[in-house]
């Protein structure tokens, strides 16, 4: 194994606990991953984040649905592997089941631009994939379309993906739009908030991709790229 992959299994397992500490996740639920050449890390799956270790990450080929090591992998592993496969820019992937974003998952709500941070997730919006059982191909096929042009999609009776440069990236960006879930959620029960028009969204995406690339600024989460 080389010093960037063990790097990486340990940054692997750090998200994950951060992730449950924080309440992103519970129990077993979610599951995060990064790229490697060739293919993947990805989380085991069923195991509790608390007990997770580097050498539970399991190592999978971009290529081959061979699963090697003691592990089994997440049973999301073709919804990573089809995210490395067709957004090359993304090296880390999070899945969650966070409370607000899956509150409104379950509603099959997407997140409109009720918020101009919203464009943080890279567009105007942040979908949601109609439902399909968890770990099948189906699941996996909904989630890329509504993750197309962005950086965060919700999952129907689910959760939510997060994608970005880095695992520490998608991790970021999983947090972030929770935050919009819950602040949406709660405008919801005082009414239907005002919208920001494509325009004025664009501009915002526009003045993101600069603060980030300005040396005082560093946005998490926005990398400037799929940012219409
Ligand atoms: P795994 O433990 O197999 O990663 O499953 C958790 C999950 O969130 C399934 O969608
Ligand atoms: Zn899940």
């Amino acid at each position: 194994m080389s010093a960037d992959e063990a790097g990486l299994r340990a940054r692997l397992v750090a998200i994950a606990r951060r992730l449950a500490a924080a309440g992103m996740n519970t129990g077993t639920s979610g599951n995060m991953s990064a790229r490697v050449p060739g293919g993947y890390l990805v989380t085991p799956s069923g195991v509790a984040y608390d007990t997770m270790q580097p050498g539970d990450i399991v190592g999978m080929a971009d290529d081959s649905e061979d699963i090697g090591g003691a592990r089994r992998p997440s049973s999301e592993w073709r919804l990573h592997r089809d995210i490395y496969r067709h957004r090359p820019e993304v090296g880390g992937v999070v899945h969650t089941h966070s409370p607000y974003a899956t509150t409104l998952a379950c509603l099959g709500r997407a997140i409109p631009a009720f918020h101009y941070e919203v464009a943080l997730a890279g567009g105007t919006d942040v979908r949601c994939a109609p439902y399909a059982t968890f770990g099948t191909q189906a699941l996996s096929d909904a989630a890329l379309r509504a993750l197309e042009g962005r950086r965060a999609c919700l999952l129907a009776q689910h959760g939510l993906v997060a994608v970005g440069a880095s695992p520490e990236e998608a991790s970021a960006t999983a947090d972030k739009v929770e935050a919009l879930a819950r602040l949406y959620w709660q405008v919801l029960q005082v009414g239907e908030p005002r919208v920001i028009d494509e325009a004025e969204m664009a501009r915002v995406a526009r003045k993101f991709a600069e603060y980030r690339s300005s040396p005082h600024g560093d946005v998490p989460g926005v990398s400037g790229k799929n940012v219409k």
